[in-house]
C-alpha cells in the first residue's frame, strides 16, 4: 500500500445539493425511528405512516432490524435490536457515479488504493466509514457514520476483492469513541492520511505483505536495533520477519518458519498484536491471499529481468523511492502496479549487490592471481533473486511458492504419481480441520526435477517438466493449472502404507 496524494473533487451545486438533501433524510430518518417505538415493528402500516410523513421510498424500503452493541466506559457491552437501514438505502448514483470513479482512478494512477493490483476501468468505490450497516467484532449493527454516505473525503476506490474484504468493515484500537470521527483511532490504514510504508513492508523474494510496524517494535524490544539498523537488517535477511507476521494461513501458503518466530512468541506474550495498526490493515484486508500473491509473485519476476538493466553508476547513487519506481516503470513499459513491493525488492537487491560487490573486492585482493569470474560477481539482480538450488534446478520462485503437491483421501497409499496444484484464495478451506480430506505437501524441487509432468486437458494427454514450465511465461503457467489436471510420476513415499 503507498499513500495517495489526495485531491479534491469539485462537484456542480445541483450534485452538491443533492448529497446534501440525501444526506439530511438519512439522518432524519435514523432519528425519526429511533425514538418512536411504534416503528420498531416494521408492519406495512407503519412504512405507510413514514411514507405520509414525507420520507423517500428508497429509505423507507431499506429499512430492518439490527442487533446495536453498546459500551459502557469500562468496555462492557448490551446488545438492543433496533431499526436501521441496509446499504442498498444509500444511492449509489450520488457517491459512484462515473465522475467519481474517473476522479479516483486519476489520483490512483489505476491503481487499487488498498493492494495494489492494476485496475484501469474495473475499480469499486467503498466508503472508508461505512454509513449504514457496520460489521463489527462479527456482529452487525447501525454504523453511527450515516452523514458520511455522500461525503467524498470517505470514498476510496479499491478492486473488488478488496471490496468483499472490506466492505461494512471499519475497526478501531478502541471503541470508545466509536462515531467521534476527530477522536476515534482507525486501526485501518487510509492511503490518503497515513504514511503507509511505515505499517506494511513486502518480503522480497516471496511478496508476502508484514506488519513493520510490529517487527518494528520486537526487534527493539528482543535486539535493541535502532529503526536504520532494522532497516538494514530487512534487507539483508529478508527472513528476519517472524512468520506470524503475515496474518495469513502458513500452512496452506506453504510460509517458511523464521529463526525469530520463537523469540516473537515469546515477546508476544504480553502485547497485542491487534493493536498493531501494519498487522490489522494485512489481517482485515487479506493482503497475502493467495491470487494476490501470485500476481506479485510474476511481478517480482518480470522486475527482476528488468533490473538487469540497471548499471553500476545507477547502483551507487542515492535513490528516492519515487526515482525507483519512475525507473522501473520506464524500463517495464507499463505502470503503477505493487509499487511498495517494487522498492522492496529493489532495496533489497541493492543490499544484497553491495555485500557480494564488497566480499569480491576483499576476494580479489587475496587471490591477486586468480581469475574471478565476473558474471560470478556483477550479473544483476538476477542471480541475487534467484533460489539457492544447483543450477540445473532453477525454477522461479513464484512459481515455486505457489505449486504444491496434492494428496487426496483416496490417493493416500499411492507411490507413483502425485498431483500438482497451484494455490487458489479456496485452499485456505483445507488443512486446518481434523477431518480433512487432502493432504497438501511441499514439492522436493531437487529430488523431484528429472521427474515426468503430466498434463490432461479436455483433449488430450501430454508431457512436460519443470523446466519447461519454468521457462514459459506466467499466465500460461496459471492457464495449464486452472484448465487441466497436472501430475507427476515418479517414485514417491506413499503417505498410508498399503493394507
Ligand atoms: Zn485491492
Amino acid at each position: 500500500m503507498m499513500p495517495i496524494k489526495y485531491s479534491p473533487l469539485q462537484p456542480d451545486s445541483n450534485e452538491r445539493l443533492k448529497a446534501a438533501t440525501a444526506t439530511q433524510q438519512i439522518k432524519d430518518i435514523l432519528e425519526r425511528v429511533a425514538v418512536n417505538s411504534l416503528y420498531q415493528t416494521l408492519t406495512q402500516k407503519d412504512r405507510d405512516l413514514l411514507f405520509d410523513e414525507g420520507y423517500a421510498g428508497t429509505l423507507i424500503d431499506n429499512l430492518v432490524f439490527l442487533t446495536l452493541r453498546s459500551y459502557d466506559s469500562d468496555g462492557h457491552y448490551s446488545d438492543d435490536i433496533v431499526v436501521g437501514l441496509n446499504d442498498f438505502a444509500v444511492d449509489p448514483s450520488l457517491y459512484s457515479s462515473r465522475y467519481v470513479k474517473q476522479h479516483f482512478t486519476a489520483m490512483n494512477h489505476c491503481r487499487c488504493a488498498y493492494c495494489e493490483t492494476y485496475i484501469p476501468s474495473s475499480g469499486v468505490v467503498c466508503h472508508i466509514r461505512p454509513p449504514v450497516v457496520l460489521k463489527n467484532n462479527n456482529k452487525i449493527q447501525q454504523s453511527p457514520y450515516g452523514v458520511l454516505a455522500y461525503d467524498y473525503e470517505n470514498l476510496v476506490l479499491i478492486c473488488s476483492d478488496c471490496y468483499t474484504e472490506k466492505s461494512g468493515v471499519f475497526p478501531l484500537i478502541s471503541e470508545k469513541f466509536r462515531g467521534d470521527v476527530t477522536k476515534e483511532q482507525p486501526l485501518l490504514l487510509n492511503p490518503f492520511n497515513d504514511s503507509t510504508r511505515e505499517f506494511i513492508r513486502f518480503n522480497p523474494i516471496t511478496g508476502l505483505a508484514f506488519a513493520l510496524d510490529a517487527v518494528k517494535d520486537f526487534a527493539k524490544d528482543t535486539f535493541h536495533l535502532s529503526e536504520s539498523e532494522l532497516e538494514s537488517e530487512l534487507y539483508n535477511n529478508p527472513n528476519f520477519v517472524p512468520s506470524q507476521l503475515y496474518g495469513c494461513d502458513k500452512s496452506a501458503l506453504a510460509i517458511p518458519s523464521s529463526d525469530n518466530d520463537k523469540a516473537f512468541s515469546k515477546w508476544m506474550i504480553d502485547k497485542k498484536l491487534s493493536s498493531y495498526r501494519g498487522f490489522e490493515t494485512i489481517r482485515y484486508l487479506n493482503l497475502n491471499r493467495s491470487f494476490l500473491l501470485i500476481e506479485r509473485r510474476a511481478h517480482i519476476n518480470s522486475i527482476a529481468c528488468c533490473g538487469q538493466k540497471i548499471d553500476d553508476s545507477e547502483l551507487n547513487k542515492e535513490l528516492a523511492d519515487s526515482e525507483i519506481i519512475a525507473w522501473f516503470e520506464h524500463q517495464l513499459g507499463y505502470v503503477h502496479r505493487f509499487q511498495s513491493l517494487t522498492i522492496d525488492c529493489f532495496r533489497f537487491w541493492l543490499q544484497q549487490y553491495n555485500i557480494s560487490a564488497t566480499s569480491n573486492e576483499v576476494k580479489k585482493n587475496n587471490t591477486k592471481n586468480a581469475t574471478v569470474d565476473s558474471e560470478e560477481s556483477e550479473s544483476f539482480p538476477i542471480k541475487l533473486s534467484r533460489p539457492k538450488l544447483n543450477e540445473k534446478a532453477f525454477i522461479p520462485e513464484w512459481i515455486q511458492s505457489l505449486l504444491m503437491y496434492m494428496v487426496i483421501e483416496s490417493e493416500l497409499t499411492m507411490g507413483n504419481k502425485r498431483r500438482i496444484i497451484s494455490l487458489r484464495n479456496s485452499d485456505y478451506l483445507y488443512g486446518t480441520d481434523n477431518d480433512q480430506k487432502c493432504v497438501f505437501l511441499p514439492i522436493d524441487w531437487q529430488g523431484d526435477f528429472e521427474n515426468v509432468i503430466k498434463v490432461r486437458d479436455s483433449q488430450h494427454t501430454w508431457e512436460t517438466s519443470f523446466s519447461e514450465l519454468a521457462a514459459s511465461i506466467p499466465l500460461e503457467v496459471l492457464q495449464i493449472f486452472s484448465s487441466a489436471e497436472v501430475w507427476a510420476e515418479g517414485d514417491y513415499a506413499p503417505l498410508v502404507k498399503t493394507p
